[in-house]
């Protein structure tokens, strides 16, 4: 049978264009469906315009550090609307260069929501293609809550858009999204109340990084409400106004802004999966080792797997999904030591196992742990109390590394490098044969005794 395309990919995001520019790369003729901005989540309203937004407001701090090293104090002038400007015009360009690095690969890309009509067949608007092989990589979406007033608040999504700057903003969840937006508008000027179910924030990361780097939120000024639910939000004349349920306080206003970021769930609704017989379990595709979904000529890459989500997993998927039904080259992703980096300040940095994983996995008497906590020299002239946390856990029989955890300045950094060690099985002893960079922080990890 002939096909209109090799491969027909919906959704221009991470996964979808790392997946269709290498697949053309090996002779593939591909098309690529996309509603929205070319770019995805990462690119247009996710890690770029947010890291933007990080250094917008790290500035703050600065002004504050340098008057320890001589500075003049200063009495800064923020501009939100100049901010968001400036961002929605970077986003823009990235979006424009990831449409002509498609155009050089020779993909063509079809503007408009793309819906399977059957196993072979894509309609995008009126038109329909056909296909040898489809690829999903729809992404995700935030989860929104289902209480009234819900429409008074925003998701990640709305942040990079919001007309003025919040005042005083409530911030619910405490994971990757909402931990590192309480940072961002605090240094950038704004109250921020962050409202937990729990009473710390990271589930799943080691407990000494949660404690350690939600005290130091609560040094620059984040507020926590723990325990706590949200029952209904009202408009007030005073703005809007929290019901509160569990915790220790029953109300709360804010003027402008409430943003929930309580987790991601796979963008599936209205893309046609049961007319291509494609399983969907747990709201994610299901998909083999292979990202082969239960319809053979059918794969999916990315948050819509429901299996890690993060961009270079994404990207990484797509290109093996590419590799292997066109590149003549099976490629499995590896799910083991995926480094993250929480953008929070200080930031996070983590790598393989947590304490708890560890000595869930090896008994709690052969973990060896190594942890130091200090204050980093740039502080010893601003006065300022922020401390560094770095762990190591170790197996004691083999001595290798396990996991490798820091809270600080450039965590993100530096624990890019260290991943490389812990996925060859770097050992304790393979650390401190290592010279030191010095002074730096990221030598604590080969000097840790
Ligand atoms: P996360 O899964 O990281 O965190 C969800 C948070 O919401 C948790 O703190 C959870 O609390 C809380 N929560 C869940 N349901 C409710 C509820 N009904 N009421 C109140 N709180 C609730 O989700 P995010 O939205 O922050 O991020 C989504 C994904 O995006 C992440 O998993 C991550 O993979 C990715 N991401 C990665 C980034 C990075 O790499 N730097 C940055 C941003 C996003 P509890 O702890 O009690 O379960």
């Amino acid at each position: 049978m002939n096909f209109d395309y090799d491969l027909f990919v919906i959704g221009a995001g991470s996964g979808g264009l790392a997946a269709s520019k290498r697949a053309a790369n090996y002779g593939a003729k591909v098309a690529i469906a996309e509603e929205d901005l070319v770019g995805g989540t990462c690119v247009i309203r996710g890690c770029i315009p947010k890291k933007l937004m990080v250094y917008a407001s790290q500035f703050s701090h600065l002004y504050d550090d340098a008057i320890g090293y001589g500075w003049d104090k200063v009495e800064p002038h923020f501009d939100w609307q100049k901010l968001i400007t400036a961002i929605d015009r970077e986003v823009r360009r990235l979006s424009m260069l990831h449409i002509s690095l498609l155009e050089k690969a020779g993909v063509t890309l079809m503007q408009g929501r793309a819906l399977l009509v059957d196993p072979h067949t894509v309609a995008v608007g009126n038109q329909q293609f056909t296909a040898e092989k489809i690829l999903i990589a729809v992404g995700s979406e935030a989860v929104f809550p289902k209480i009234s007033g819900a429409e008074y608040a925003v998701t990640s999504r709305q942040m990079f858009k919001l007309p003025e700057q919040p005042q005083h903003i409530a911030i619910i969840g405490g994971g990757y999204i909402s931990t590192e937006f309480a940072c961002i508008m605090n240094g950038l000027g704004s109250s921020v109340t962050q409202i937990l179910r729990g009473d710390l924030i990271l589930r799943g990361f080691d407990h000494d990084i949660r404690t350690h780097l939600q005290s130091s939120l609560i040094q620059h000024g984040i507020q926590y409400l723990t325990q706590t639910a949200i029952e209904k939000i009202e408009k007030t004349n005073e703005g809007l106004q929290l019901s509160l349920s569990g915790g220790k306080v029953p109300e709360l206003t804010v003027d402008s802004a409430i943003l929930f970021a309580i987790g991601r769930i796979p963008n599936l609704d209205g893309i046609g999966l049961e007319n291509a017989r494609v399983a969907v379990e747990r709201g994610g595709v299901v998909v083999n080792e292979f990202s082969q979904t239960s319809q053979p000529n059918i794969f999916a890459v990315g948050d819509c797997t429901n299996r890690v989500m993060l961009t270079p997993v994404a990207i990484t998927e797509g290109r093996a999904f590419a590799e292997t039904e066109f590149g003549n080259n099976p490629q499995m992703v590896s799910y083991k030591n995926i480094p993250t980096a929480v953008f929070s300040q200080p930031e996070v940095g983590t790598v393989g196992l947590t304490e708890t994983e560890a000595k869930q996995q090896f008994g709690d008497e052969n973990i060896k742990i190594y942890r130091s906590t200090f204050r980093p020299l740039f502080h010893n002239l601003t006065g300022a109390e922020e401390r560094t946390l770095m762990k190591l856990l170790v197996d004691r029989q083999s001595d290798r590394v396990l996991g490798a955890h820091i809270v600080g300045k450039d965590a993100a950094e530096i624990i890019q490098s260290v991943a490389i060690a812990l996925n060859l099985g770097a050992t304790k002893r393979d650390f401190d044969a290592t010279m030191a960079v010095h002074p730096s922080t990221a030598e604590e990890f080969v000097t840790m005794r």
